[in-house]
């Protein structure tokens, strides 16, 4: 099989990032290498995001710059997936004419076949139909050699007032455990040390099937797999955080001390209008038995700026949520009107200045947060998984503490992909320095 080049630019979050791992696993399977240049592909697959409009009109803006690339090369396949090709399907052929391909992340799985459809018949193929049954196990073509992305699910049932995901990713679907477990064990094979699970309410896996595994066992399996030394997961519902999760992540020694807890507001009337099916007083108690189980804990969350009606009273309960919880980190993003969502067409949007005025004191808040905890760690010793040679200074190397902080140290090549213990000895709010510690 000669061998062609395929590129993919990917929008949006890691579940996308690794949707694209999926597609060039596939098509690894076909004869495609990836390359980082566009204008030397046989193919482009440009793996989209619209959870914010900006997202989506940059995937669009580049999928017209690829096109113009099939004038030269009558033959390069071009082709749209994730989000906004779930959501648009046939519009977007309309739109570019020289489009062959145009699928949803559920469809990635029927990437060959839809491949084998545009050679045979040469006709643009749209597939954006959710498929019965559990997601496939699909091979990926990860670039990471230490750290490994593993979706166990698909889709989400919960119908946030803000978000275009159960439209774009479909009802909520999980994979099989065992073909999870054979996949961790793979992985572990390869040499992999840590895992992230993923999944967009990841702690609700197993609802679906009818196999009786519920996240907590998946994880304890998970943590029976000889090799891997560290698991991680994203992104847990509050809703889901259950007492048997909550004690389950205390006592199986592969779970990292860290959890990223999506809060969104401090506000109950702003959750309440949210649909997020939680309020302050049920959020605060799994931050705290989780810290009473576990005193190394990191937590971090995601929060959105002037959600519709979003008073000056609400973002300050937000402030408080977001000084009280002691976040390691904090995502804030204004919020962003999606077509087809019911906050979209709400009347009482927040004008845009508002937004920036309260971004700029959650900013402030978060940084002054994160560096006070960061400074904490100074003088301790932390355990470090290194990635590979710092981007800031090549002359040393980067990983991350199991409470995901990054450190950056001196060290030899051979340590990539080790776990290392490191001194820390310097701060800043985004990431910690540190000395090796000999033996
Ligand atoms: S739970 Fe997450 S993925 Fe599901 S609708 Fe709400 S924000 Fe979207």
């Amino acid at each position: 099989m000669s061998t062609k080049r395929l590129y993919i630019k990917t929008f949006g979050c890691q579940m996308n990032v690794h949707d694209s791992e999926r597609i060039g696993g596939l098509l690894r399977d076909e004869g495609y290498r990836l390359t980082e240049k566009p204008d030397e592909a046989d193919m482009i697959i440009v793996n989209t995001c619209n959870i914010r409009e900006k997202s989506e009109q940059k995937a669009y803006s580049d999928l017209g710059r690829f096109a113009m690339l099939k004038r030269d090369k009558p033959d390069l396949i071009l082709g749209m997936a994730g989000c906004v090709a779930q959501k648009d399907g046939e519009k977007v052929l309309k739109r570019y004419k020289g489009l062959d391909l145009v699928f949803g992340s559920s469809n990635i799985e029927n990437v060959p076949q839809m491949l084998q459809t545009i050679t045979l018949n040469a006709q643009p193929v749209v597939m954006v139909l959710e498929p019965p049954g559990p997601p496939k196990t699909t091979p990926a073509d990860r670039k990471d050699r230490v750290r490994a992305w593993v979706s166990i699910m698909e889709g989400c049932d919960r119908h946030c007032a803000f978000c275009v995901v159960p439209m774009t990713r479909g009802r909520e679907r999980s994979r099989l455990s065992a073909e999870i477990v054979q996949e961790v064990s793979h992985l572990a094979e390869a040499g992999y040390k840590e895992i992230t699970l993923l999944g967009q309410t990841v702690n609700s896996y197993g609802k679906s099937l009818e196999e009786g595994v519920d996240f907590a066992d998946l994880l304890r399996m998970l943590n029976a797999v000889d090799g891997i030394e560290r698991i991680r997961f994203m992104s847990p519902h509050p809703s889901d955080m259950n007492p048997k999760l909550i004690e389950t992540m205390a006592e199986l020694p592969k779970i990292c001390e860290f959890l990223h807890l999506p809060l969104q507001s401090g506000s109950d009337a702003v959750l309440k209008r949210m649909g997020r099916g939680y309020t302050l007083n049920e959020y605060r108690p799994i931050v705290e038995r989780l810290r009473r189980l576990v005193p190394d804990m990191a937590f971090s969350t995601d929060i959105i700026i002037g959600f519709p009606g979003e008073t000056e009273d609400d973002f300050k309960k937000t402030l408080d949520a977001v000084a009280e919880f002691e976040y390691d980190n904090v995502y804030y993003f204004h919020y962003s009107q999606r077509p087809n969502t019911p906050a979209a067409q709400w009347e009482d949007q927040i004008p845009d200045e508002v937004k920036d005025a309260r971004f700029a004191r959650l900013s402030a808040l978060e940084k002054a947060l994160a560096r006070e905890k960061n400074r904490r760690l100074i003088d301790t010793v932390q355990e470090v998984l290194v990635e590979g040679r710092s981007k800031r200074d090549r002359a040393k190397l980067t990983g991350r503490t199991r409470s995901n902080k990054l450190v950056h140290f001196e060290g030899d090549d051979r340590e990539i992909g080790c776990l290392i213990n490191v001194r820390i000895t310097f701060a800043s709010s985004t990431y910690l320095e540190g000395m090796r510690i000999e033996g």
